[in-house]
């Protein structure tokens, strides 16, 4: 169909009988128009919609002129100020919801006929003939996208012919080292010394002594880890592991990433191991490209969706036999992910992340051969915010920034960055003594460690743990007690208690040494809040007592008065509940005035609270910030008028 054809083609106008029949049937919203024609030798259905608010108006041009075949539809929207060509189909176009009841009828007999006729190949005979022409467009549309997928997929598949075989060992390899994590012993009970055991990883009968229930230990025929099963109690087991496997492509490698499952029912020495690819990433030069077996669109098949990066595959046993020569000459030839994928069996790694980290962190290559491992496995997590290392050192010592004592140590824990981070907290904060067995220390402090390096700045750490579990009970265990004490120290220091008096560090009843501090401290603080606001006073006097004489006023009812002093606002902020009290240091230094609205028949009870600065008047509060009545707010603007602006006529004439 050719738009310009389709143009030239005559625009039908709505009849007389379509026109009447808007005017008496109120609930049509589109009256249709249907004729089949010859437009440039192809058979076209044109199809015009008139809308029923413009037809009862006597506007008969149509709103929207379809033309259809049986492989193609477009259409021309004559709603705007200019026609205009649109591909959607009619759903969309006039938003046929037919919640809200739009609808569309024929307007003559021959416009059915006509439709029935057209549409007679999709053989949905008992659909009135607008619905025949939707389902028709909903077909057109679907082939139309079928062949979009098939064109993509055809793409994609071109890619996959990049994918070779996998190696003869590679099942194998899964069961061996990829689920190394899934082996079992399981035994029959007895009373026996020795139980019958069977070995899922060597397949052999063993004798069993002291094994319990999921207890871990060793297979006395092959010597690996196993987990002990008693055959009665553990039905069905079920093991997930993943895989990543590597090969060349022409222009680099690609990572195929498999899921594993692997499942012992009463069979135990026939387990099932089921093996599914759910993702391939290309890298070429720098870039990686992932594809995802999933369902691709709205196709109906699943396929190697491109450009989605969903499946996670953080912990993947790499198979590494073929890593160094696929890795040569890529930019990741001295990655050193197969040193850090063998570090033990089946050893888990982010492939995606480690690849990924090393771009831009080229001395993880340095850390795995320094068998970093800890600190490679934190670095090459995609959560992992890397702000410890100095990016431009030239030896792992730079880059950590320590010296080769201190590296010697990092490397003897094998550190991971929560450690390296408490180490090196510990080595800027200048501490005499750090753990030997620097790991048992960060998993026992792990979610306290400011405490603890807190207490070591007074204490051993020897002391300090002693201590806690010495005054641990049911009621107050270890690190609560810990905490009780830390606060302890820190109140006695502010209250400059000796603290290297072994009597005050360690005191022999804690929680009342606490409370009495906690006391003796609070009565320390109100006694300097006492005498800040004394000295304030003082300054406060000779304002006070100038201000009396030119802000008092009343009108006979109620009255303002000048406060006597600072403590008489605070009591006034107390009464009131509201925050005057904190305005004493700005009435002391004349920032502010405060003044007091009371009733002349008790002068001495606090009823409103009025904040003056520069002749103006802030605030006026009342009890808890309550705004002022109608006869409060008569006096306070009687007061501005007879008092304040006189004031300011005042000032204004002696500057
Ligand atoms: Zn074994
Ligand atoms: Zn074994």
């Amino acid at each position: 169909m050719d738009k310009k054809d389709l143009k030239r083609y005559p625009i039908k106008i709505a009849d007389k009988s379509t026109v009447s029949q808007a005017c008496r049937i109120e609930k049509i919203d589109y009256y249709l128009h249907a004729r089949t024609a010859l437009i440039a030798h192809h058979r076209i259905l044109v199809v015009s919609l008139y809308k029923r608010e413009k037809l009862i108006k006597e506007e008969k041009h149509p709103a929207y002129r379809i033309f259809m075949t049986n492989k193609e539809y477009i259409t021309q929207d004559f709603c705007g100020e200019k026609p205009v060509w649109r591909t959607g189909c009619i759903e969309n176009l006039i938003e046929i919801k037919w919640y809200h009841g739009i609808s569309i009828v024929c307007c003559d007999d021959r416009s059915a006929e006509v439709i029935n006729r057209f549409f007679a190949y999709l053989q949905k005979e008992p659909l009135p003939p607008v619905n025949k022409l939707m389902e028709a467009q909903k077909r057109i549309m679907d082939t139309r996208l079928k062949k979009r997928y098939k064109a993509e997929m055809k793409v994609i598949s071109k890619k996959m012919r990049e994918i070779k075989k996998l190696p003869k060992d590679f099942m194998e390899w899964i069961d061996e080292t990829a689920m190394a994590h899934s082996r079992y012993i399981y035994y029959k009970y007895s009373r026996k010394k020795f139980m019958d055991g069977y070995c899922t990883h060597c397949h052999s009968e063993v004798k069993v002594g002291g094994a319990k229930h999921r207890k871990i230990g060793f297979c006395p025929n092959c010597g690996c880890k196993v987990m002990f099963l008693a055959e009665g109690r553990a039905k069905y087991i079920l093991d997930h592991g993943q895989a990543a496997y590597f090969q060349k492509t022409d222009q680099g490698f690609v990572v195929r990433f498999f899921s594993i499952r692997k499942e012992y029912g009463r069979q135990y020495r026939e387990p099932k191991t089921s093996v599914t690819e759910l993702k391939r990433i290309f890298y070429e030069g720098d870039k990686a490209l992932p594809y995802e077996w999933r369902s691709y669109k709205q196709s109906g098949k699943v396929y190697w969706y491109d450009g989605l990066d969903g499946y996670a595959f953080y912990y993947t046993a790499c198979y590494t036999k073929n890593l160094e020569k696929i890795l040569n000459g890529t930019p990741y030839q001295y990655c050193a992910i197969k040193q850090f994928s063998e570090r033990y069996e089946g050893a888990k790694v982010n492939v995606p992340g480690y690849l990924w980290r090393y771009l831009s962190k080229p001395f993880i290559e340095y850390m795995v051969k320094g068998k970093l491992y800890h600190l490679v496995e934190d670095l090459t997590q995609s959560w992992y915010y890397s702000g410890v290392y100095n990016q431009n050192g030239k030896s792992l010592m730079e880059i950590l920034g320590v010296t080769k004592e201190q590296f010697r140590f990092i490397q003897r824990n094998d550190m991971n960055s929560f450690e390296l981070n408490t180490y090196k907290k510990m080595l800027s904060g200048k501490y005499r003594e750090i753990p030997e067995d620097f790991r048992a220390f960060c998993e026992k402090y792990k979610h306290n460690v400011d405490m603890i390096l807190t207490l070591m700045q007074y204490t051993t750490l020897h002391k300090a743990e002693r201590y806690c579990n010495e005054k641990a009970t049911q009621q107050h265990p270890f690190f609560a007690v810990m905490r009780l004490w830390l606060d302890y120290l820190q109140f006695a220091a502010e209250l400059q208690y000796d603290i290297k008096n072994s009597f005050v560090l360690f005191p022999k009843h804690l929680i009342k040494a606490h409370d009495n501090a906690a006391e003796e401290l609070q009565k320390l603080r109100e006694k300097e809040s006492r005498k800040k606001m004394k000295l304030q006073n003082e300054r406060a006097k000779s304002l006070l007592e100038q201000y009396r004489k030119v802000y008092s006023w009343t009108d006979g009812k109620l009255s303002i008065v000048v406060p006597k002093d600072l403590f008489s606002i605070r009591e006034e902020g107390h009464c009131l509940h509201h925050c005057v009290a904190g305005y004493t240091q700005d009435v002391a230094d004349g920032k502010t005035i405060i003044l007091f609205v009371r009733r002349n028949s008790n002068l001495e009870k606090p009823f409103y609270t009025m904040e003056v600065k520069n002749g103006k008047i802030m605030q006026c509060q009342g009890f808890g910030h309550c705004e002022e009545t109608e006869e409060v707010k008569r006096f306070v603007n009687a007061y501005k008028k007879k008092v304040l602006n006189k004031l300011k006529l005042m000032d204004l004439a002696a500057s």
